[in-house]
């Protein structure tokens, strides 16, 4: 997705004049096209990240015409969308508007990112879509708290101008929502007190280790002989507005398991994400 494209997918999020109550909030307030195939799979996630959240966020997930939770918690609704060309890409994966305090989900373009992720490769484990969308939920949500939009997608296409290593104000507000993933997650796994809630927590983080062993995977794979331009568009940012989505991944994922593997997996990616362009790859002599 473009800067300009995303930009334009933002500010369809704000063409909503007269705001009703959040639980009310359908996609068609935002001229967006209801979807519902997936709903099951969207509610059974949004139940994964309200179990997760710490009980001093006063703030739970909730989709549309489900019971509002208790007073004093306000809800952000979870909104499905089917792609509709020019105005929702399917490759969006999710929106973030703390406007409206809503996140709108793409059914197209979460089921795309899945298939990106975790398909039948052979050398890719799948990944469960509840725990992934549950990741991809909660980090939208911190977005929303922090008072940024956010926008998730499965970024196909490389724009070799574009590629970069530069800090953004973008770029930052990314870091902030994964570290509230981290932070929820941390916290819930340290509550060994209620089981239920670490060990929805333990799936969702066992997800996240899966997703960084497959993007690790993938890259390897298909950059065995690639050439040292291709390593660049593999391991630099695309775009001013988020840092290269394997390297945030192996960074969360480091952050709440935190052992020798996730290490590991992120110094080897830093190794070379670090080298001077131009530099030889080791991924080349070492795949
Ligand atoms: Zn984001």
């Amino acid at each position: 997705m473009t800067g300009a494209f995303l930009a334009f997918s933002l500010i369809i999020l704000s063409q909503k004049a007269e705001v009703p109550s959040s639980n009310a909030l359908r996609p068609e307030d935002f001229k967006l096209r209801s979807a519902n195939r997936l709903l099951p799979l969207v509610e059974e996630a949004v139940a994964i990240v309200n179990r997760v959240l710490a009980t001093d966020i006063p703030v739970r997930l909730t989709t549309p015409g489900a019971e509002i939770g208790r007073p004093g918690v306000a809800t952000v609704p979870v909104l499905l969308v089917r792609p509709d060309g020019a105005r929702f890409s399917d490759s969006t994966v999710a929106l973030a508007t703390p406007e409206f305090r809503a996140i709108v989900v793409g059914e197209t373009g979460f089921e795309n990112f899945t298939h990106a992720v975790s398909d039948q490769r052979g050398y890719t484990a799948s990944i469960a879509s509840r725990d992934l969308l549950a990741f991809v939920l909660m980090h939208e949500l911190g977005h929303i708290l922090a008072g940024h939009r956010g926008a998730f997608w499965d970024s196909q296409t490389v724009d070799r101008d574009r590629l970069n290593l530069d800090a953004s104000l973008d770029k930052t507000h990314e870091e902030e929502a994964d570290a509230f993933v981290a932070a929820q997650m941390n916290g819930a796994l340290a509550d060994t007190g209620d089981f239920d809630r670490w060990m929805t927590t333990m799936r969702v983080s066992i997800a996240l280790s899966e997703l960084s062993f497959n993007l690790a995977a993938i890259r390897r794979v298909e950059c065995f002989g690639c050439s040292v331009l291709r390593d660049i568009a593999l391991f630099w940012d695309r775009a001013d507005s988020h840092p290269n989505f394997e390297y945030r991944v192996l960074q969360l994922n480091h952050r709440i398991q935190n052992n020798q593997t996730s290490k590991s997996l992120l110094e080897e990616f830093e190794t070379v994400r670090r080298l001077p362009h131009g530099a030889s790859s080791p991924i080349v002599a070492n795949p």
